[in-house]
């Protein structure tokens, strides 16, 4: 399949998904997980009216985000940073992230505020929450959610625009839905306690089980292989 289709394959699924959930696909953003492959594959996938791109490595962010804006003729896009981030990278998403998607520690909060502070930027951030248990996995535990996002609170750089995880892999997709349904509930309750009606964004679900992550009331999704094909 040509990347057109292979677009056109995600958003139609996109909008199906969506239907199910009682939603429209234009209520649900696709971000296109570009990791391992090249800028000219970044362009393409623009010129078709692609806009959200994410990289989950902030060397490979920093080095496509510079590759794009020399490319010529590349339509605006925006990126994402989807993955988890060292504290002594945090400048380098200042002034070049839409959205970061991987908010998992007071202390990065913290770095991250210092630097936004001092260019006078600020960042949009979702806080990432393991809800599949797996000790691998980096994010909040479900139950420190409520105490971080007090603490949180105290840096005015740092706007929670929602939450986000990754499921377990699993074959029995089933097994993923309670995932997602659990990282909602905490959303919804999120929003309850802290009056965050601004902070609405669930990113979850990947190329394996994007619409049920959609079912089950994702906002964003971040979907690489599917788009771009199998990484070596
Ligand atoms: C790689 C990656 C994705 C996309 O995974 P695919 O299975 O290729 O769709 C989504 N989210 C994160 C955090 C990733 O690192």
């Amino acid at each position: 399949m040509s990347p057109k289709e292979r677009l056109l394959e995600i958003q139609d699924k996109i909008n199906a998904a969506a239907k199910r959930s009682g939603r429209k696909g234009s209520d649900v953003t696709l971000v296109a997980v570009s990791k391992t492959f090249p800028i000219e594959d970044v362009v393409s996938f623009a010129r078709l009216g692609q806009v959200d791109f994410g990289e989950n490595k902030i060397q490979e962010f920093v080095q496509k985000t510079k590759d794009y804006v020399d490319f010529p003729g590349a339509p605006p896009i925006r990126w994402h940073v989807i993955g988890h981030l060292q504290r002594n990278k945090a400048k380098e998403l200042v002034g070049k992230t839409h959205l970061f998607h991987a908010l998992d520690s007071v202390r990065l909060a913290e770095t991250l505020h210092a630097q936004l502070k001092e260019s006078q930027h600020t960042l949009r951030c979702l806080i990432q929450v393991n809800v599949s248990g797996e000790d691998s996995k980096f994010g909040l535990q479900p139950s420190e959610l409520d105490s971080f996002v007090d603490h949180i609170s105290a840096f005015p750089t740092i706007k929670i625009g929602g939450l986000m995880t990754l499921a377990a892999p699993s074959e029995n997709l089933e097994t993923i839905r309670p995932q997602f349904a659990l990282l909602r509930s905490l959303s919804e309750s999120v929003q309850d306690r802290l009056d965050f009606t601004n902070a609405p964004e669930l990113s979850m679900g990947m190329s394996s089980d994007f619409e049920l992550a959609i079912e089950e009331g994702a906002t964003i999704v971040r979907v690489g292989s599917s788009l771009f094909g199998e990484r070596s």
